[in-house]
């Protein structure tokens, strides 16, 4: 059952599902992964398909949709999920689990573990996929992570989170990765680039600065600002990238 909007995208051998718009909802789940980023919502088609599921900072955005993963997995009969979150976070999630659970009578299996940037967590998938995945540190206004991930030493995905453009610059590996999903909260009309930047955002305008650098194959630029209706941020990111990177640019 289809519970909660999100878009799919088949990008080579691998699945992008989510949706991701700045203070109403951020996740993604790349299934042949069995990979979770972010948890603003859970759509219930995204359990069975969720195994690991990383934080990169714990704005409501982010993470609302936790509590219902760790409800689902556990109604679902699978194994208990392992959840990551930055490590200054690690209490209060544990606390805000703990408190839904007492709210709702009961008691669900899981893992949650404190984790900063640098931090390497190797696993195997059930279909026998050997995956890393990297913490990168990133500059939001609360402590926040990026992750890469590798499949055999390969880096296949990266995710920047919410963050200043800065974090691109810092963990060449977004630039690399064969699929990067970055965050573009603003793509023009009223917000400048320092206005972004005080919210510590990333701005059309430092995609822009930086087009050279990307060598990724696909680039999914998402969390936009809710106050801009689709279409126009596709017209807006249209007109400052009139080839779309080469054809490599997803406006999600
Ligand atoms: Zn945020």
């Amino acid at each position: 059952m289809r519970d909660i909007y999100y878009r799919t995208k088949k990008l080579g051998d691998l699945t992008v599902r989510g949706a991701s718009r700045a203070s109403i909802q951020t996740f993604w789940n790349v299934p042949e992964y069995e990979l979770g980023l972010d948890a603003g919502a859970h759509p219930s088609d995204f359990t069975v398909k969720t195994h690991r599921l990383f934080i990169t900072h714990t704005h409501r955005d982010h993470i609302t949709g936790l509590y219902q993963y760790i409800a689902r997995r556990k109604k679902t009969n699978l194994a208990p999920p392992e959840i990551y979150v930055p490590e200054y976070s690690l209490e209060a999630v544990s606390r805000f689990l703990g408190a839904f659970q007492e709210l709702d009578e009961a008691c669900y299996p899981y893992t949650v573990h404190g984790i900063n940037a640098g931090d390497l967590i190797e696993w195997q998938t059930n279909d026998g996929r050997t995956l890393c995945v990297e913490a990168l540190e990133t500059f939001h206004r609360i402590p926040s992570l990026g992750y890469a991930v590798y499949e055999n030493s390969v880096p296949r995905l990266a995710y920047t989170g919410d963050t200043l453009p800065d974090a691109l610059d810092l963990n060449p590996v977004f630039y690399e990765a064969e699929i990067l999903i970055m965050e573009m909260t603003a793509s023009g009309t009223g917000y400048t680039p320092d206005l972004i930047h005080q919210y510590e955002h990333t701005h059309l305008q430092d995609v822009l600065e930086r087009q050279n650098r990307f060598k990724n194959r696909w680039i999914v630029a998402a969390h936009f600002t809710c106050k801009q209706a689709f279409p126009e941020l596709c017209r807006n990111v249209a007109a400052h990238f009139p080839d779309r990177l080469g054809g490599r640019l997803i406006v999600w």
